[in-house]
């Protein structure tokens, strides 16, 4: 039995969805549940609506989401989907203008999980009950009824016993009966609040479904051939790498490599659950398998990989007190660092500096000013990317790094990296 996963470049028209019908119908023996994401940049326009919301300009947080229901009932007509369908969509966008009806009473990040989650839910809607009209029995699960998280909203951490046993007890009785559709990205709390894996986090809900029914394989959809020496929107000399092992998924995704949630390996690797990467749109390529290789790493003869993460600040904290950064400063300084939920990508220290690349979150970053001991100084600078080689030769590092201004390096085992000012 097979998890398969289509993100929202594969479903974001009529056409597209036909297209990805057309595969789930190809493959219909062979898979148990499928994992869906919101149409398109649907989550980025959701994000649009709670922000106006928590900013208590209701008329734009509505017209926002009048936009995206007129965006979603259109696709239903042009896939032919009956009444019934519409009112069960129009339903879900009830929930949603009941929560933007009052005023925010709780934290940014609880809303968020709550009306965010809208796009998953009505995608997957969709694509049930377009399957149904073109004869691919189904059913419809509401992840949020099997998928057990804390209340950490926006980067909520898997409850994974309390998971196993619910896809246990009302997943797996329908494997090799019924083919499952559901939602990738959200989850819930034991409370019933809805809550969010982080952004991009489909393919990891697939990896935990994968995990829980010990799927033979999962499989993710992209728009990209496979996993490629580099993202090709960046670079179009990257080629495709059709064999990765899951050390060198890993590497390359917690780096920043777009192309699969970061979080995804670890439970497949942990199950030896293979993973391949294709092309929703070129569906004769084979893609990229990730999967356990027999020889030794230093035998693979691993190609040079470029990752590039943009929306990088530089912050350096300073002792003030001339006192060094010893073990007990530098655990300070993770703590801090931890407690603003700062995304930490690369970092150095000497005597009485530390200097460390975060991911550029201003809400975060003000969190962390204000818990700031006043034995530190902070000095932030915006507008950076981070560029990570691994197994590069040196002409190669000359061609991808050259003149460009760099502000941090670091060195360890095959991998290179360079925090540069962005284009
Ligand atoms: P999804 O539709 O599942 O959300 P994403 O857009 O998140 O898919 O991921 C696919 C994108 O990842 C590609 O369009 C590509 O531009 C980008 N990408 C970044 N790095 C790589 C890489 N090394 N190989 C392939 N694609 C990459
Ligand atoms: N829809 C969510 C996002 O855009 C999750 C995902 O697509 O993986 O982040
Ligand atoms: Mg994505």
């Amino acid at each position: 039995m097979k998890v398969f996963k289509f993100g929202g470049a594969s479903i974001q028209d009529a056409a597209s969805m036909q297209n990805v019908g057309s595969i789930i119908q190809k493959h219909s023996q062979d898979i148990g549940l499928i994992v869906i994401s919101a149409l398109g940049k649907t989550t980025n326009a959701l994000e649009k609506v709670i922000i106006s919301f928590f900013e208590q300009q209701n008329p734009t947080a509505f017209q926002l989401l009048e936009e995206i229901k007129e965006k979603h009932l259109l696709l239903c007509t042009e896939l032919g989907l009956s009444q019934a369908v519409v009112t069960e969509l129009e339903d879900m966008f009830i929930d949603v203008e009941w929560i933007l009806e009052n005023p925010p009473l709780r934290e940014f990040n609880y809303y968020y999980d709550q009306i965010i989650c809208l796009g998953e839910l009505l995608s997957s809607k969709i694509i049930s009950e377009f399957l149904i009209t073109q004869g691919i029995d189904n059913v419809w699960v509401d992840v949020r009824d099997v998928l057990r998280t804390d209340d950490n909203y926006r980067a909520a951490n898997v409850n994974w016993a309390q998971t196993q046993q619910l896809v246990t007890q009302k997943i797996s009785p329908l494997m090799g009966k019924k083919l499952v559709i559901t939602q990738g990205f959200i989850g819930s709390t034991d409370d019933n609040c809805s809550t969010t894996l982080a952004r991009e986090g489909s393919d990891y809900t697939a990896a935990i479904f994968s995990y829980c029914l010990n799927a033979a394989e999962m499989v993710i959809w992209k728009d990209v051939l496979g996993v490629l020496t580099a993202d090709p929107r960046l670079f179009d000399d990257a080629v495709l790498l059709p064999n990765l092992s899951y050390e060198e998924a890993i590497e390359m995704t917690y780096y920043g490599a777009q192309v699969i949630h970061p979080k995804t390996l670890q439970p497949l690797q942990a199950k030896q659950i293979p993973l391949r990467v294709r092309s929703f749109i070129h569906q004769s390529h084979e893609g990229t398998l990730i999967c356990k290789q027999t020889a030794p790493n230093n035998s693979l003869n691993l190609p040079p990989v470029v990752v590039v993460k943009p929306n990088q600040t530089l912050l350096k904290l300073e002792s003030l007190d001339m006192e060094f950064m010893d073990e007990q400063k530098l655990a300070k300084v993770f703590q801090l660092l931890s407690k603003s939920q700062l995304k930490t990508n690369m970092s150095q220290h000497s005597a009485l500096g530390f200097w460390v690349s975060v991911n550029t979150e201003a809400d975060k970053l003000n969190v962390l000013k204000t818990i700031l001991p006043p034995y530190f100084s902070l000095t932030v600078t915006e507008g950076l990317k981070l560029i990570t080689l691994r197994h590069c030769s040196p002409d190669l590092i000359q061609k991808y790094i050259g003149n460009q201004t760099v502000l941090l390096q670091g060195n360890s085992q095959n991998t290179q990296q360079w925090l540069v000012i962005s284009d």
